[in-house]
């Protein structure tokens, strides 16, 4: 096998707690050959110190790990970080039970057949998919400017999400929101004009949806379009619709 050699355009840094030094080695390998900068820990208690100090772009993070098993370490993540979690396990059953459970991780991988090209692979398209889902400066649409007034039509309302300081601004001004409220106008914003079901919600903003209702969707939806209003009054861009969730609309 040999290293990928093709550079992205962003290069990440990248946490592995991994307790296989072999396995943490070569894939460090491939990643730094990519152009991703990996920093490894074998032990899982470190993993929440690490993230907390470093913030790191993605974790990458083994099931099965002495001190604290992978389980765990991504739950008490998504207690205060959106940071793109890959669990790795080492047999395909683990991946399709893990699969079911909402512990807040973005993909799986099976360490069976090992195959560092597809972490990379996969770390590559979840690090473009956290990235596009929140472009630097995503500019919500102009009022529609009426008849012969194009060229003087006022510039647009402006939401700018950014994940890796997980702060939010919407017409220049910054957000305070809590990191549920985050995770909610991350997930609208990452495709402006689809409908998001409150279930699908849920599942963005929790780690644990089993432990919540549907109302509380509403209840997060309606707290971030005060927030919102609070900036700019007029612009309102969050539309529910009725029977079946929400969108952003540009
Ligand atoms: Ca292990």
């Amino acid at each position: 096998m040999t290293p990928v050699t093709t550079t992205p355009a962003a290069p990440a840094h990248i946490l592995i707690v991994e307790d296989e030094p072999k396995m943490a080695a070569l894939v460090m390998d491939y990643l730094r050959a990519a152009g991703h900068r990996a920093e490894w820990r074998h032990d899982g208690r470190d993993a929440v110190p690490y993230v907390r100090e470093h913030q790191p772009d993605l974790v990458l993070l083994d099931l099965m790990l002495p001190g604290r098993d992978g389980l765990e370490v991504c739950r008490e993540l998504r207690t205060f970080s959106d940071v793109p979690v890959v669990m790795l396990t080492a047999r395909v059953e683990e991946a399709d039970r893990l699969a079911g459970l909402e512990c807040g991780a973005d993909d799986y991988i099976c360490k069976t057949p090992f195959s560092p090209r597809e972490i990379v692979a996969r770390i590559k398209a979840i690090l473009r998919r956290s990235r596009i889902a929140v472009p630097v400066a995503a500019p919500l649409a102009a009022p529609v400017a009426g008849a012969g007034t194009a060229s003087a039509a006022p510039p647009g309302p402006v939401l700018r999400v950014d994940v890796e300081s997980y702060r939010a601004y919407f017409q220049g001004a910054l957000l305070d929101l809590t990191p549920v409220e985050f995770r909610l106008l991350r997930t609208l914003a990452s495709a402006p004009g689809h409908v998001f079901s409150r279930d699908v919600l849920l599942t963005r903003l929790h780690h644990d949806h089993r432990a919540v209702t549907d109302r509380a969707v509403d209840s997060h939806v309606k707290n971030l379009r005060r927030k919102l209003a609070q900036i700019d009054p007029v612009c309102d861009p969050i539309r529910a619709v009725y029977g079946v969730g929400f969108r952003l609309d540009l």
